[in-house]
């Protein structure tokens, strides 16, 4: 007799990882199999994890019936495992995060095209080839050596500026496995994942490739999942969730803009894309590349050490790249401009216009949550022991710190200059639409944030009419930042650089780094030089000054003393656990008890290494009507701390969390 472990749908809220049930004879099942179980009252489908000969002891019931072949290739229930444990997300769900909603609903084939699809992605329009490959430029030296670092190593870092070439080398390496008769998977963050770009690999690969994208339709990503999972295609290019793809003989693994924020998932599994790409090219022995203009201070810090080999792409191909300015919004303000643009940033604009190029003026604003800014002195207020902005909370009338819980009054002066021009909300995308409406009447104005990209196409259609030129003036968050490669842009400027730098994570100077350098690359592709205004309250930042230079190293090696400091990754690992409830003096008590909890278990079975901090009120204190209280464990391996972990309704956990 055979018995296998199954990971049940129905089991889902349950604390158990699996079941077992026996195989009936003549069911012939390997791991990775989808079948049907009887479960509670009712059946449930479920997925093979393990078989064993070995009687479990226990009254086993029979499995009901099976699909004719494995829904998932044994690598992925790896994937699921490694994933499950990291992150501490149940074992169902990770795997149902590999299987499309579609094809969880339980059709057991590839479904044809339902005459109800009424509309069709764009993205999938170039997905076929239109005819053989089309030979790419000749390799730069740089781009060479880059593949041949590829070719000698399982993992490579392939740090490139914005325009350095790194897609070219993406391409060359996915031929070159393709060639072998491997496959390829090309992770962008879903902004990145333009009909241009899909476009631009199928041209250059002449091979049949597949989209995995969230704007798909459902039957759209149920399709594309299965040419993938039956071997139909040579290629996948995706958003973070194509990681999950069923990609057999899978010889390459490229994650573009690694540590983009994008490649964080927001739901339960809370994986982060690069992280289970590395897994999975263990897993499978692809190789990998990670490419970024600005790479993760964590991944850098892992090449510097020899974890990962590291090619360098240090120019552009072509153009030169564009001269950034600080200006300085202490000094604005001292001359009497209390407006959010500065005169150089007009003047800018005003000769992009009159040249009749396009500008793009960027605001970055995250969230409900805010933070208190010295606009005299440029200072945020600061949490003492974490050395991060503290989150201003409307409802306790409060600042804290959302990492150990420390909590102070707002103050009404700042406390390092004294001034009272301090604030706390600034400008958000629309009332900077409107300013740039008034101020240059004659330009045809768009925005682009997710309130105006609503709809599955929204954001394309604003990128085409910006592209075609159909608009003067750009106005965006940071959907702006990234997947732009627009010729006839000669001004951009980052209106407000000091919501980046202050932002309350331990990652704001990274991500202020990676802004500027961003936008930058956004700017003067064709050749003619091109303007970055950078409005900041803090000019001489290091991230903004490094970022100015575009000399990522010296950021790096400026950053990491304070990450060692105050104990944040690489130094540390962090997860942050969140209570929510409807009751505001429920949520804190639970939270306070479930601390207390937590810290005797730590002690009792000795789990070295690990702080438990707060609790403290959550970024975002009230969500959806609940109100939040989060633990933050800081240490090393926190895998140990996923069983002694507070559980059950209202509970759920961040690993690696991006906020
Ligand atoms: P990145 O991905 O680093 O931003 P891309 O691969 O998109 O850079 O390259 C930037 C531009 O340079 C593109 O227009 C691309 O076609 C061009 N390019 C890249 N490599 C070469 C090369 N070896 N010769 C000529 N042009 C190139
Ligand atoms: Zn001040
Ligand atoms: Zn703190």
């Amino acid at each position: 007799m055979l018995y296998a472990e199954i990971a049940v749908e129905a089991g889902r809220a349950l604390d158990r990882e699996t079941y077992t049930y026996a195989v009936p004879a003549g069911m012939e099942l390997v791991p990775g199999h989808r079948v049907w179980v009887p479960f509670g009252r009712r059946g449930s489908a479920g997925y093979v994890v393990a078989l064993q000969a070995e009687d479990p002891g226990i009254e086993t019931r029979e499995i009901e019936r099976a699909d004719a072949e494995p829904l998932l290739l044994p690598h992925q229930l790896t994937l699921a495992r490694q994933v499950a444990e990291h992150y501490w997300a149940p074992l169902i769900e990770c795997i149902r995060a590999m299987v499309p909603p579609r094809i969880r609903g339980g059709r057991s084939s590839g479904a044809g095209p339902s005459a109800r699809q009424t509309r069709h992605s764009r993205l999938l329009a170039f997905a076929r080839p239109q005819g053989a490959a089309e030979p790419g430029p000749p390799l730069t030296g740089d781009q060479a050596e880059a593949l041949d670092t590829i070719r000698a190593s399982r993992a490579v870092l392939l740090h490139g500026v914005t325009g350095s070439g790194k897609t070219e080398v993406y391409m060359a390496a996915a031929a070159a496995a393709i060639a072998e008769g491997l496959r390829a998977l090309v992770l962008v963050p879903e902004i990145a994942l333009t009909p241009q770009l899909v476009e631009r690999f199928s041209r250059r690969l002449g091979v049949v490739l597949a989209v995995l994208h969230s704007g798909l339709t459902e039957l759209e990503r149920a399709q594309q999942w299965w040419r993938v999972r039956r071997g139909e295609v040579d290629l996948v290019i995706g958003s973070r969730s194509a990681v999950f793809a069923p990609v057999p003989r899978l010889g390459l693994v490229c994650v573009d803009e690694e540590g983009s924020s994008a490649f964080k998932q927001d739901r339960t599994p809370r994986y982060e894309a690069g992280w289970v790409a590395r897994r999975l090219a263990e897993a499978t022995g692809a190789r990998l590349v990670l490419g970024s203009a600005t790479p993760s201070v964590a991944t850098y810090s892992e090449s510097r050490g020899g974890g990962l080999a590291l090619a360098r792409l240090p120019r552009r191909v072509r153009g030169a790249p564009a001269v950034v300015e600080l200006v300085d919004m202490r000094e604005e303000l001292q001359r009497g401009n209390r407006m959010p643009l500065s005169r150089r940033l007009l003047e800018t604009v005003d000769a992009a216009l009159g040249n009749e190029e396009q500008a793009i003026l960027f605001l970055n604003r995250r969230g409900a949550a805010t933070f208190v800014l010295c606009r005299e002195c440029g200072r945020s207020v600061e949490c003492l022991g974490c050395s991060v902005s503290m989150v201003q909370h409307l409802e306790l009338d409060a600042l804290s710190c959302h990492y150990c819980g420390y909590t102070r009054p707002v103050p009404h002066e700042c406390p390092y200059c004294g001034s009272r021009h301090i604030r706390g909300l600034g400008l958000g995308t629309q009332r900077l639409e409107g300013m740039v409406r008034k101020l240059w009447p004659e330009a045809r104005v768009l925005r682009l944030d997710r309130d105006a990209a609503r709809g599955p196409d929204g954001y394309f259609d604003i990128f085409e009419a910006f592209a075609s030129r159909r608009a003067d003036i750009l106005v965006g968050t940071q959907l702006v930042a990234r997947g732009f490669d627009l010729d006839a842009v000669s001004a951009v400027g980052v209106v407000d650089a000091d919501l980046p730098l202050h932002f309350p994570d331990y990652r704001s100077a990274e991500a202020a780094f990676a802004l500027v350098t961003q936008v930058a690359g956004r700017a003067g592709r064709a050749g003619q030089p091109a303007r970055v205004i950078v409005q900041t309250s803090n000019p001489d930042h290091y991230s903004l000054r490094h970022a100015q230079a575009g000399d990522y190293e010296a950021f790096y090696l400026d950053e990491l003393p304070s990450r060692q400091a105050f104990s944040f990754p690489p130094y540390a690992q962090l997860a942050v656990l969140t209570y929510a409830h409807r009751d505001p003096d429920h949520a804190a008590a639970a939270a306070r008890e479930a601390a207390e909890t937590l810290a005797a278990a730590l002690l009792r079975e000795r789990v070295g290494g690990v702080r438990l901090q707060g609790p403290s009120p959550a970024f975002i204190h009230r969500l959806r009507g609940e109100y939040r209280w989060q633990l933050t464990l800081r240490g090393e391996r926190l895998e140990r701390v996923r069983l002694l972990a507070p559980r059950g309704r209202g509970w759920s956990y961040d690993v690696d969390p991006v906020t």
